[in-house]
């Protein structure tokens, strides 16, 4: 007989049926509440309805047959376990009904209150309680949320009924509201509900029940969800949990309340238990940000027995789950209550901060330490500050440092014009200016540069999905009213409209009408160089930088690249004093006049190279030899015509001749497809002496700085090589010219010659090139482009289709393709490790500063990744967090490999 399936798992007074380890079925709520009762923190009993009920119900519509049965028996447990019936008039059991996924999605599902109180046994809750006010508040509440959630009736609906209650009785907030206002709220929250239904409320507790297990089940498949899962990159088919429990509750009075936390600051990441506290309040209060809440520390003065137990628990959670604690509670008359435990969204400071305390104080290990930090927390911790150099000015207003970072951008007063706005193209940055955040607001969030809103604090909504996104983001900015009928944001008398330029310095919470400078923190982050010196030991492969300039590499060295593994000398033609003499050298017609230019430009090679030499010490430097086609260097024939138009009104018969020859040259020059045309290592074949004033510029160099006591490390790389005789002609020449110029000098220094790999033949045939190079760098960019067959500047007209329907993961120009590109990589790495043990093989190109695609090529066993000196930090840590995966070490490697492919 197949065994019954298990779909509920109990949890709170002394019952628990599961914990930590089964968060996939119990959903990560579940799972904290299981594990919190465990650990003997006082938490109001429950149940868990598991996963696999979702997906049961997501299949086939309906709730598991033998379901029922289950859940009359789990109700019939927990009434006991509070001395309270469910659907009894007397003495109610209430419970409230919370979604759960596994992987936290903040604000994207809907928690009900209050579920199971009826007309019938309101009577029984304010006898009950002592308080009639106390039982309708609970039971308008309950409308409001089925209302909503449940029978999707308008928000507005029920919003306009209390606006009014409020304004009748003059007072602010809903927990003024007196007992005869609650009762009209009541009566016109049911006809509201009439008026769209046609039927009250369910006054069956259990058709409740099971409308709102239903709901959460359905909210797994609304819209704001699986934008949120797309872009977190959740799998759609995990399905939520649901937790139903006991109700406690924080709106019983003033020595009852309901607070959120953090075990430190989830903005700085200091040692201080954060968060807010709301009293006579339940639940979603505290989250919607309509009414400004305390900070946590006040409960220290306002009920010190309650913080005192409070502070203990939360600290036994985060020694528990070593890590720090984001929590929900609720008091009830004087009693706390943990209500959710998970792990802390945090700012990328406090990521970086709480992880070093934590390696302080024993919790975790260094390595632990460095896979926790996100990559994209360090760009955040170096992005950019509002730059202040010139004074500080005005500030218009100031709310709470919520998420922090600089923002500079255009107003916009609502999602869908941010959406609409940073679709232009060209368009400048937005900050979304509103009253409070909604999870509806997410795809208007994602797009700003910013966000700024009047009312909440810092654990709003808007606040957690801005930390999450790495967003700046200020709240409870008091002195804004966005006056949504005019469409603009007012600050005392002065009136901003969309369109108008806004400053957020969301390190400090301060507003600034204008646009602002911003720049590049300068003071670096004492705890984020502790983290990187740790990835730096665990590292086991090195770090480069695609550096053109000694300013590059210098940058590059600051942060410990271990060399160059990059250098694009043609960047180094561009400029106005070298351009004329390059252009000389194309216009040139013969070799000895073509030699006659390039001798201008042989000492300003030099000179850059002996200064990146300098820079680098005795790190490898690889220089790569001239890469594009030669009609990159000329003027366009427009230009050039436009040219020739003025001066043949002057009849000046020099310049005349002069330009005809330029056109003549750019029309021969002009190639259908210049990506795949004249360029690389074949404009080296065809005109070798741009080669030899290379390697001498090279090599000179490298004699230069040896003199002064630098010990030069230069690599030759040829681009864009298909096969092994290429290889062979062009190795052959590169060696006769060192030979030569080490006998003009009379001495010799060591340098490599090297491979850029970045043609699908290449990587084919690198077995046989092996033998001419000893080192060999893959340059992804192109490789992406020759194997996919588009380039990566036309792509953009379809790259987005191509992800949007699944038919690719993501785009292949950031993340490395490892099924297609990342085969020939692996193919090629076999081959060359089989032709020659010694070779040294890395990555340049975007993809060596890209996480992912770092964990694929260090599973490849590649000795280093290259890239731009911004993104070397993250790849530091990317290298160090890859260093618990099994990498075949190079020895087996080849071996393995070499059983495929060679022989
Ligand atoms: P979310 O996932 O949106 O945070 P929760 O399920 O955590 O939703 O519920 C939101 C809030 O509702 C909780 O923080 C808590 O204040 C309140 N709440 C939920 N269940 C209960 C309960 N059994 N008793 C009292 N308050 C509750
Ligand atoms: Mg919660
Ligand atoms: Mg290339």
């Amino acid at each position: 007989m197949k065994r019954k399936e298990k779909y509920i798992y109990r949890f709170g007074n002394r019952a628990v049926d599961g914990d930590e380890s089964m968060r996939e079925i119990l959903g990560g709520k579940g799972a904290g509440l299981a594990e919190m009762t465990r650990l003997s923190i006082p938490v109001p009993p429950g149940f868990t309805i598991g996963t696999n009920a979702c997906r049961h119900y997501m299949k086939q519509g309906c709730l598991p047959a033998e379901f029922d049965d289950e859940m009359a028996a789990a109700m019939d447990w927990l009434g006991r376990s509070v001395d309270r019936r469910f659907g009894d008039e007397q003495n109610p059991l209430l419970v409230s009904v919370r979604s759960g996924a596994v992987i936290s999605m903040p604000g994207m599902m809907d928690t009900i209150l209050n579920v199971g109180l009826t007309q019938g046994s309101l009577g029984g809750l304010a006898a009950q309680s002592g308080s009639l006010r106390f039982a309708l508040d609970a039971y308008r509440r309950l409308l409001q949320m089925m209302g909503t959630v449940v029978l999707q009736i308008p928000k507005k609906e029920f919003d306009a009924v209390l606006d009014a209650a409020r304004a009748r009785e003059k007072v602010s907030t809903d927990s003024e509201l007196s007992e005869t206002a609650l009762e009209d709220v009541v009566q016109l929250f049911n006809s509201a509900i009439f008026r769209y239904e046609e039927k009250i409320l369910p006054q069956d507790p259990n058709e409740q029940l099971r409308l709102a297990i239903q709901a959460v089940f359905d909210s797994w498949g609304n819209e704001r969800a699986e934008y949120y899962r797309r872009l977190q990159g959740i799998p759609d088919h995990l399905g939520t949990a649901v937790t139903v429990q006991a109700m406690v509750f924080g709106n019983a009075g003033w020595d009852s309340g309901t607070g959120v936390g953090f075990t430190r600051n989830p903005s700085t990441g200091s040692r201080e238990m954060f968060g807010e506290f709301l009293a006579n309040a339940q639940g979603e209060d505290i989250v919607a940000g309509t009414r400004t809440p305390l900070p946590i520390a006040a409960l220290a003065s306002k009920m010190p027995e309650v913080y005192a137990e409070l502070a203990s628990v939360v600290h036994r959670l985060e020694q528990h789950y070593r890590d720090a604690q984001d929590f929900e509670f609720t008091v009830e008359k004087g009693k706390l209550f943990l209500l959710q435990t998970r792990s802390a969204k945090r700012s990328g400071v406090a990521a970086v901060r709480i992880a070093v305390d934590m390696v302080d104080d024993g919790l975790i290990s260094k390595f632990e330490a460095v896979t926790r930090i996100q990559p994209a927390s360090i760009g955040e911790i170096l992005s950019p500050q509002l730059d202040f150099s010139a004074g500080v000015p005005e500030v218009l207003t100031v709310g709470i440092a919520a998420s922090p970072g600089a923002a500079v951008g255009r107003i916009v007063l609502s999602a869908e014009e941010a959406v609409r706005i940073a679709a232009l193209p060209g368009s400048d940055p937005v900050i979304l200016v509103s009253q409070e955040t909604t999870a509806e607001d997410i795809h208007g969030m994602a797009v700003a540069a910013g966000l700024l809103t009047a009312n909440g604090g810092a654990t709003s909504h808007a606040a957690v999905v801005a930390r999450g996104m790495g967003k700046c983001c200020i709240t409870g900015a008091k002195g804004i009213f966005v006056d949504e009928i005019r469409g603009v944001m007012r600050v005392g008398d002065a009136v901003y409209s969309p369109g108008d330029w806004i400053s957020l310095d969301a390190s400090t919470g301060r507003v600034f009408a204008g646009r602002l400078p911003m720049c590049m923190p300068e003071e670096k982050n004492p705890t984020l160089d502790t983290i990187l010196k740790w990835a730096l030991d665990l590292k086991h492969l090195d770090v480069r930088a695609n550096a053109d300039t000694p300013v590059d590499a210098r940058n590059a060295r600051s942060w410990g690249a271990r060399g160059i593994g990059l250098c694009r000398t043609e960047h180094m033609f561009f400029s106005t004093d070298r351009l004329p003499h390059i252009r000389a050298m194309i216009l040139a017609s013969n070799s000895d006049e073509r030699r006659l230019a390039l001798d201008k430009l042989l000492p300003m090679q030099q000179q850059d190279f002996e200064e990146l030499f300098r820079q680098m010490s005795s790190l490898p430097v690889t220089i790569r030899l001239l890469d594009p086609p030669l009609h990159e260097f000329l003027p366009s024939l427009d230009e050039v015509k436009t040219e020739l138009a003025t001066v043949r009104k002057e009849g000046n018969q020099d310049a005349i001749n002069r330009l005809l020859i330029l056109s003549k040259r750019i029309q021969t020059l002009a190639e259908i497809n210049p990506m795949m045309g004249h360029r690389g290592c074949r404009l080296s074949i065809t005109y070798p002496e741009i080669l030899e004033m290379q390697v001498r510029a090279i090599l000179q160099a490298a004699i230069a700085v040896a003199e002064e006591g630098v010990t030069p490390n230069p690599e030759i790389m040829v681009p864009l090589i298909a096969g092994a005789e290429e290889m062979r002609w062009l190795r052959r020449k590169i060696d006769e010219t060192a030979t030569k110029i080490f006998e003009d000098c009379g001495v010799a220094v060591p340098y490599h010659v090297g491979a850029m790999i970045e043609l699908p033949r290449a990587a084919l045939c690198a077995g046989a090139i092996a033998e001419h190079i000893s080192f060999a760098s893959f340059g992804t960019n192109d490789l992406t482009q020759m194997t996919f067959g588009f380039s990566r500047d036309d792509s953009g007209k379809f790259l987005d289709s191509y992800v949007e329907q699944g038919i690719l993961k993501s785009n292949p120009f950031v993340t490395i393709d490892r099924e297609g590109v990342g085969s020939l990589i692996r193919i090629a790495i076999g081959q060359l490790r089989a032709a020659n043990p010694a070779i040294v093989v890395g990555i340049c190109g975007e993809h060596g500063g890209d996480p992912a695609s770092i964990e694929f090529f260090s599973s490849l066993g590649v000795d280093y990744v290259s890239c731009s000196p911004a993104r070397i930090p993250v790849a530091q840590l990317a290298v160090a967090q890859t260093a618990a995966i099994p990498i075949f070490d190079k020895e087996s490697a080849t071996q393995q490999l070499s059983e495929h492919f060679v022989g």
